[in-house]
Parts: structure tokens; C-alpha cells; sequence
């Protein structure tokens, strides 16, 4: 299942991405009127056979009366009842532990990261500025993950473990 969301939904779209599912962001198309956007959104859900996730009417009811393209109309702004709305619809099912293979960021894949690549990561800099102990914080994690597109390092952190803690919980509510 692949998906194609607009910008209103670019925390559903890193969500998805950290769930395995390949997802375009119309937050990635630069310098287009919204016509053209939307346009371009529509040529690629049909060609690329993305399904289509809106908050906009107007799109929502476009995709599907003019162009056929299963479209969601996504109703909540709260990402996990968002989520939880998407799982429905699809019948999706969400990893109970998510494993990390896409770039939240720019859906790249993701790849295991070397050692020499975590060190001279921006990421990693980042937290060497604040004194954290690089060493000790490299062991903490074990594995760190490169994204193939825009070279950005992951590791599970407090956040993607909130995030996996509440996908589980999200799993058990039907
Ligand atoms: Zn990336």
C-alpha cells in the first residue's frame, strides 16, 4: 500500500513512513500554484498507484468522481486518530514493533549506518556541541540508520519509541 498525502497531513506522512509505508508528502513539491499542485497530485496517485490522503473536499471528491483514484477524505487533526482513521479504511496492520526502513523526513530508504558515517553525521555533531559523551550515547543505541536520499541519521530515541508505544496502543483499539 502505497500513499500520496497533502500538506496538510505531513505528520500522518513521517508516521506512515516510520510504519514502512511508502509515502509522498505534496510538502516536497516545490513552487507550484495550488492548481498545479493538485493537479500533479492527482497524475501521480493514478501513475504511481498511490492512494490519495486529503483533508480537502474539493480534491477528495475530485480524485474520485473525475479520476477514479481511491481517495480518503481524512477527517481529524489528531495524527493518531488520523492514523487510526487510515488503518480502518485500508484495513491496514500496523507492526506491533516498527522496523525502521524509511526516512520520516523525505521517504528515502533507510540503510544501516557505519561507524565513520555516524561520527561525521550532522546529528551526531549536533550532540557532541552539547558535551554529550559520543561514545558512551553510540553503544546506548546500537543501531543507527542512514537515510539513502538525504543522508540524515535515525536512531531509536525517546521519540520513536512514544511513537511505537502509542502505535501499540492505537493496535489494541479497535
Ligand atoms: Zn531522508
Amino acid at each position: 500500500m502505497k500513499f500520496l498525502a497533502d500538506r496538510m497531513l505531513g505528520r500522518l506522512s513521517s508516521w506512515l513512513r516510520i510504519l514502512g509505508y511508502d509515502t509522498l508528502s505534496a510538502n516536497s513539491f516545490d513552487g507550484l500554484s495550488n492548481a498545479e499542485e493538485d493537479t500533479l497530485m492527482l497524475e501521480l496517485s493514478g501513475s504511481e498507484k498511490r492512494a490519495l490522503l486529503t483533508r480537502d473536499t474539493q480534491l477528495h471528491t475530485r480524485a474520485r468522481q473525475k479520476c477514479g483514484i481511491p481517495s480518503l477524505l481524512v477527517q481529524d487533526g489528531d495524527v493518531l486518530r488520523q492514523l487510526n482513521q487510515v488503518r480502518n479504511h485500508y484495513g491496514l496492520v500496523f507492526p506491533e514493533e516498527p522496523e525502521t526502513v524509511r526516512c520520516s523526513v523525505c521517504n528515502g530508504m533507510l540503510e544501516l549506518a557505519s561507524s565513520e558515517e555516524i561520527s561525521h553525521s550532522h546529528e551526531i555533531n549536533k550532540l557532541r556541541a552539547k558535551s554529550v559523551d559520543i561514545e558512551k550515547f553510540v553503544q546506548r543505541y546500537a543501531r543507527f540508520y542512514k537515510c539513502s536520499q538525504c543522508s540524515k541519521i535515525f536512531w531509536k530515541g525517546q521519540h520513536w519509541r512514544n511513537m511505537a508505544y502509542k502505535t501499540r496502543l492505537l493496535s489494541g483499539q479497535h
